[in-house]
């Protein structure tokens, strides 16, 4: 293995531990104890244990968290009632909608109930609008982490030419344009499903950052060899030698990326526990700006 491996999960260690200090540095001055609600709706396995996991690393930072847990079968008004209700809760700073909902067609109308101020996922549309502008905002947890992983293993992004494949609104189209911003500067390249010669794009990249859920979008032909990937992907594959029936993979071919290029994230322990570290950050933020104290 000749590429450097960005372990997310270390990183994140650290940055939880720091972000633990914040906290208790925060109540020591102000007696505030950052409050995180989060409202899921149904049974989906996988929204389960990503809440169960958000919800720990809240406990484990001193941020207290609260749960709505609503049935698969309820409604849009009952959905709506749980947003407004953590809206008017006063200790909570922070509010989270655990997405997919069973009914995707209100996910948007769902998303726009959460009040902004509280919105720590930043996927309402004034965070995303204020994101565009480079004002102050709550930036999507999962393109924070991923830039917070190229900064702390010093990639240099001034000037780099970056292709993101993905321009989902979570992931590949806020990462475009946060690293296009002033202060970060690189050149990208928004990649999809119609992007014509993808293979020629990533060739000439600097870094190439992959959320496209799916596996082997990435592969070794496709880069150089000083290249920089990170691999947002998030599959689940069969694998019968598991318990669980299944193992995750990204959605590169890390083993044979790890063979040719500088650095590279692993899939888990990449991206995704930096996502939980930024979702921490944002809920400590909110707190801060809610209360009239610098964040
Ligand atoms: P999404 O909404 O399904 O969007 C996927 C994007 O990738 C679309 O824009 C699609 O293009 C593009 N795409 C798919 N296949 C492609 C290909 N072969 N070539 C070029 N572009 C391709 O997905 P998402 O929500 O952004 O998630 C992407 C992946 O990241 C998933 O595996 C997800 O589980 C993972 N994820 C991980 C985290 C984390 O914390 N680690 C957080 C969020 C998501 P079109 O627009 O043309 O369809």
């Amino acid at each position: 293995m000749t590429a450097r491996i960005l372990d997310g999960k270390s990183l994140a260690t650290t940055l939880r531990a720091e972000i633990a200090a914040d906290v208790a540095a925060l109540y020591q001055q102000t007696g505030i104890v950052p409050g995180l609600g989060v409202v899921l709706v149904g049974d989906n396995p996988a929204s389960r244990s990503y809440v169960t996991a958000k919800e720990k690393a809240c406990t484990a930072a001193g941020i207290h968290s609260t749960e709505r847990r609503l049935p698969a079968s309820a409604s849009r008004e009952d959905i709506l009632a749980a947003v407004h209700d953590l809206n008017g809760q006063e200790p909570i700073d922070g509010i989270l909608v655990q997405l997919p909902l069973p009914d995707s067609a209100i996910e948007r109308e769902v998303i726009e109930a959460i009040d902004p101020a509280k919105d720590v996922d930043g996927f309402h549309p004034l965070n995303i609008g204020r994101m565009v502008l480079g004002l102050p905002a709550f930036v999507p947890c999962t393109p924070a982490g991923v830039i917070e992983i190229l900064r702390r293993a010093d990639v240099p992004l001034a000037g780099a030419a970056v292709v993101v494949i993905g321009r989902s609104q979570i992931v590949g189209r806020p990462l475009s344009i946060l690293l296009s911003q002033k202060g970060v500067d690189a050149t990208v390249t928004l990649c999809h499903t119609q992007t014509k010669n993808l293979a020629q794009l990533t060739r000439e990249a600097d870094v190439i950052i992959v959320a496209a859920g799916r596996p082997g979008t990435l592969t070794a032909d496709m880069v150089r060899a000083d290249a920089v990937v990170i691999d947002v992907g998030v599959n689940r594959v069969p694998d019968s030698s598991k318990a669980s029936g299944y193992r995750l993979v990204g959605d590169v071919d890390f083993e044979a990326l790890a063979q040719k290029i500088a650095a590279i994230t692993p899939v888990p322990g990449g991206v995704g526990p930096m996502t939980i570290a930024m979702l921490l950050r944002n809920t400590v933020n909110a707190a801060r700006r809610r209360r009239g104290e610098p964040a």
